[in-house]
């Protein structure tokens, strides 16, 4: 999985504007945490600090910082719409929502074969 690439934001990235310092060309996060994601990023800042996000980037190889940067902005944004449940109240929903489907499609499938 790649990074959001060398096209991101002309602004400074989301880590280095949390932490009011200079973005450089180079910046380790800048790929990771893009000027656009800023929202985004401030929410997972609240909920995981921002000095523990910068520890667990440096810490997750290179491979996996991607994931781990989505994972971690998904896990901020799930906490703003739930602020009680966070990421596991966004995934029960969710895994409510195949199961409504899955009903739904039974009773079709029941539907077309009776009408056969
Ligand atoms: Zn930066």
């Amino acid at each position: 999985m790649e990074a959001f690439g060398d096209n991101f934001g002309p602004g400074p990235c989301a880590v280095c504007t949390t932490r009011n310092k200079r973005c450089s060309r180079n910046c380790e996060f800048a790929a990771y945490f893009p000027s656009e994601l800023q929202d985004e990023f401030e929410s997972a800042s609240e909920l995981f600090g921002t000095q523990n996000i910068i520890r667990m980037m440096r810490r997750a190889r290179v491979g996996q910082r991607s994931m781990l940067a989505l994972c971690i902005l998904m896990e901020g944004v799930a906490w703003i719409h739930d602020p009680v449940q966070g990421g596991f109240g966004m995934m029960r929903r969710l895994l409510w929502e195949i199961k409504l489907r899955e009903a739904y499609l039974c009773e079709l499938k029941a539907i077309i074969k009776s009408e056969k």
